[in-house]
């Protein structure tokens, strides 16, 4: 019997269009390759470029379409900036669904250049709380405060979560905060993390203050599994673990609910790549891959990750932030291309 999806497309801002076009391209492939796989696609807006339109980064309209669909692949949007303007769409999208875990894997991939021959980690960031709460204000001129909210129930939520992802990895959990400075909120974090890991007797649980973490991810990233972080922390290292694989334009991420998960690149619009052609498709692709696990397709997610490691291994066809000419579409359909050979040998 056929497995069908309904799939939110949304393609966002600057390079988002671009990226999103060679991922679905890729995904035609799987599912030529997937006997009775079928993704059927909505293509909604969002992003500065439908605030004229609408008054609004996310409109009601894209709101409705996401709550009928399985899973979003979202593409970057440009986030406005001046005072009053709507927050960033990924904020409100995240918060409508409750999408309160952030998961960004950290691989060395073949053929591309990483500190380390066998980095392998994943960073599992509080999406709802901490800093980017959203509630910040100017005392008096010159004074402003912002609220770190972090909560006993959020944190326990984001722990279970990177428990069970520890369980089918190296079983190694490393909790980072930083306590000795934020001690009532990271002191809730922390014990949250301890406690629900107590559940897992399997794992390894153990702690590094977010400085520590910065720094040593530099200099003994493979030793490394699942690191489990409130929000900034984890915005913040998760750039830096892409930067040590080959960059921003290879990383992918998962906003995950118990109800709805969105995919997209960590990346942002890149505005002046724009319509280039130029920007790296893989991040948004593994973005697909990792919806593809989500729905629990896990043969067609294979058939992702392996022709992703092979064109990247072959190193023909690569965009120039890995030191090559080829376009955006090019790589899609060179990734496409794969599975297609792949799946006929
Ligand atoms: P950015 O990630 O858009 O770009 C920074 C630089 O990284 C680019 O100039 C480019 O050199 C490189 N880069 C990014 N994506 C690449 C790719 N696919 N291939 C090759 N190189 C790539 O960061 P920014 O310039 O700080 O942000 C631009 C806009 O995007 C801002 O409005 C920001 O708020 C927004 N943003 C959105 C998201 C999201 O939608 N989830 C995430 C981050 C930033």
């Amino acid at each position: 019997m056929a497995r069908i999806y309904r799939i939110t497309v949304l393609p966002g801002d600057g390079i988002g269009p671009e990226v999103t076009e060679a991922a679905l391209k890729v995904l035609d492939a799987v599912q030529k390759a997937s006997k009775d796989l079928k993704l059927t696609y909505v293509h909604g807006e969002a992003g500065l470029n439908c605030i004229e339109k609408h008054g609004t980064n996310v409109p009601a309209k894209t709101l409705e379409m996401l709550k009928e669909t399985d899973a979003c692949l979202k593409g970057p949007m440009t986030t406005p900036e001046e005072a009053g303007a709507p927050p960033s769409a990924a904020v409100t999208i995240r918060k409508t669904f409750n999408l309160y875990a952030n998961v960004r894997p950290c691989k060395t991939l073949p053929g591309v250049w990483a500190l380390k021959p066998d980095i392998d980690l994943v960073i599992v960031r509080e999406n709802t709380e901490g800093l980017y709460f959203g509630k910040e204000f100017e005392v008096f001129p010159g004074k402003a405060v912002a609220m770190r909210v972090v909560t006993q129930k959020a944190s326990e939520r984001i722990a279970r979560l990177a428990c069970k992802l520890a369980l089918n990895r190296r079983r190694h959990l490393t909790c980072v905060h930083k306590r000795n400075i934020l001690r009532v909120t990271d002191g809730i974090f922390r014990e949250a993390v301890f406690k629900v890991a107590d559940d897992y007797p399997s794992i390894k649980v153990d702690e590094v203050y977010v400085d520590a973490m910065a720094m040593r991810l530099i200099k003994e990233p493979e030793k490394f599994d699942v690191i489990v972080t409130t929000n900034m922390f984890g915005d913040i290292l998760s750039d830096e673990a892409a930067q040590l694989v080959g960059g921003l334009g290879l990383a992918a991420g998962a906003n995950i609910g118990d109800n709805y998960g969105m995919f997209e690149p960590v990346h942002g619009s890149a505005p002046k790549y724009a319509g280039k052609n130029k920007v790296n498709p893989v991040a948004t692709i593994l973005a697909a891959k990792m919806m593809l696990e989500y729905l629990n397709e896990t043969k067609a997610a294979d058939l992702v990750d392996r022709a992703v490691g092979e064109v990247l291994k072959e190193g023909k066809v690569r965009t120039y932030d890995l030191g090559g000419a080829s376009t955006t579409q090019e790589v899609g359909e060179a990734v496409a291309q794969k599975i297609s050979r792949n799946n006929a040998l």
